[in-house]
């Protein structure tokens, strides 16, 4: 039972596979039955018909020999001569009266069994044409009819035959011709069932090759497929045609991403150098203007880190960032860490690490980086009464890094998608923050450039007031040691 209803749900019945094997059934199914049914019909006819025919000419011809011969002699002995000729083997006849009693009968009803005999005497009206009747467990072609009797008035003439043999042949041939169709039917759906499959299988494999198709392998990827059908081939080419589109476009975006990043961080590094240098100046500046260029200059550092962001991305994606890999010792780079961020956020950033050197495989500028983004985040969406922690340690042969705080939190639905490009939850909350969305997406592409694996795991309050331990967000790096 179990088993049975795992089957039906791995069936997919909106699947091609399904819905031709039952078209197959369905096509094999009538034609067999259609092949069967006429096959019976015409058997019927063979066996049973000319037998029909038989009754109904004896049946025609009595009352004309009765004709004849009454007038010769006596009607009944007329009629008992008249039956006689007409009796050949197997076929019975006999008259009732109108009263129901029997005045003649041919005389070879020894033949039968006394029960039969007796059933066959009893019946009453029949239908004037030829019929099948079952007694007694024997088969007999039946046909009644009205003889006019000078003396008797209208009488009641029975021809029967027994045809036993042939309408038992007849039905166990039936039998066995739907049995025949059911197996062949069963038999047509199972081969046409693995042979859809196996005609499938081509389609399959197109699917399974494309789905691992990534965006960095977007230049590479080539669909070939060996012995399939001339159609999956050219789906196949067309397919390859799309992807090197894909490619072209992806480069074009890429590039132009790239390009005008470069292009504008140059100048805009320029601006930001003379907004700085005028502000430190402050030579007869009025407090409006100087807020002024303060914002003007807040801005111009913002946009610069963004378009540094796009362009290590577009880097990445190109494989043009280098990386320096060397042999970092971790607790010394968190330090530099903390330092440089307590100076730059005035939050207090508690380190909480083995006492034993932990060391990975990195490049150092790039892990301060990701560092540094963790640790501005953390700052960013939590309040500032809140602890931020950072914690190390190994575990086997990974060096492990979280970074650790208290705020908002990320819902469930999010946690996954807060590593895509530009993307950002809660654009109220984040807006205030300045961020671009960005962040996240460089930490992940950095950490994995460099061997390792960045995860997220936090926990929303649902009562803002109430801060517990549980609430907020735990960003977990993991580096190679060696
Ligand atoms: P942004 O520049 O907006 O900070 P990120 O890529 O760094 O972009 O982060 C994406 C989004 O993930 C953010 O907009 C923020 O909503 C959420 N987020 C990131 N870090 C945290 C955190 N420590 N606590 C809560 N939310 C976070």
């Amino acid at each position: 039972m179990k088993q049975i209803r795992e089957i039906s749900q791995k069936i997919d019945p909106y699947s091609l596979r399904l819905r031709l094997t039952i078209a197959v059934t369905a096509v094999s199914a009538l034609s067999l039955g259609s092949l069967a049914i006429w096959t019976s019909w015409k058997m019927q006819e063979l066996l049973i018909n000319n037998h029909k025919q038989n009754v109904e000419e004896i049946a025609q011809r009595l009352p004309r020999d009765v004709q004849l011969y009454s007038g010769m002699m006596p009607s009944i002995t007329g009629l008992q001569k008249a039956i006689n000729n007409l009796t050949i083997t197997n076929t019975f006849l006999w008259v009732k009266t109108p009263n129901n009693q029997v005045i003649v009968k041919s005389n070879n009803w020894q033949q039968l069994p006394n029960e039969t005999a007796t059933e066959l005497i009893s019946l009453g009206e029949m239908s004037q044409k030829p019929q099948v009747k079952k007694l007694d467990k024997r088969y007999f072609v039946i046909r009644s009819g009205v003889l006019p009797l000078r003396d008797r008035g209208l009488s009641k003439l029975f021809v029967v035959k027994d045809v036993t043999r042939e309408q038992t042949t007849f039905l166990a041939m039936v039998r066995n011709l739907g049995i025949g169709s059911v197996l062949a039917v069963v038999a047509i759906s199972l081969l046409a069932a693995f042979y859809i499959r196996q005609a499938l299988q081509p389609l399959r494999q197109l699917n399974q090759m494309t789905s691992v198709i990534s965006i960095t392998d977007l230049g590479q990827a080539k669909l070939y497929l060996e012995n399939a059908p001339s159609e999956v081939k050219e789906l196949a080419q067309t397919f390859n045609m799309m992807l090197s589109r894909l490619f072209q476009s992806w480069e074009q975006e890429r590039q132009f991403v790239s390009n005008v990043s470069h292009e504008l961080r140059t100048p805009l590094t320029i601006v930001h150098g003379y907004l700085q240098s005028v502000l430190r100046r402050q030579n007869n500046l009025t407090p409006t203007q100087q807020e002024a260029l303060e914002t003007a200059a807040a801005e111009a550092e913002r946009t610069i880190r963004l378009l540094q962001d796009l362009l290590d991305l577009a880097r990445a994606d190109s494989g043009y960032l280098q990386f320096q890999m060397e042999i970092c010792v971790l607790n010394d780079l968190i330090v530099e860490v903390v330092g440089m961020a307590e100076k730059y956020s005035d939050r207090q950033i508690t380190v909480e690490s083995t006492t034993n050197r932990v060391e990975a495989k990195a490049d150092y500028n790039r892990l301060k980086q990701v560092l540094l983004n963790l640790i501005d985040n953390a700052v960013k969406y939590s309040d500032a009464d809140t602890p931020i922690t950072i914690k190390l340690h190994q575990q086997e042969q990974e060096a492990i890094i979280q970074i650790c705080d208290q705020g908002y939190g990320i819902p469930l639905q999010h946690q996954a998608r807060i590593f895509e490009r530009f993307y950002r939850l809660d654009e109220a909350r984040s807006s205030s923050t300045g961020g671009s969305g960005l962040g996240l997406s460089i930490v992940k592409t950095l950490v994995e450039s460099m061997g390792g694996s960045v995860t997220v795991r936090s926990r929303v309050a649902t009562d803002r007031q109430t801060k517990s331990l549980t609430q907020g967000s735990t960003f977990t790096i993991t580096l190679p040691i060696h």
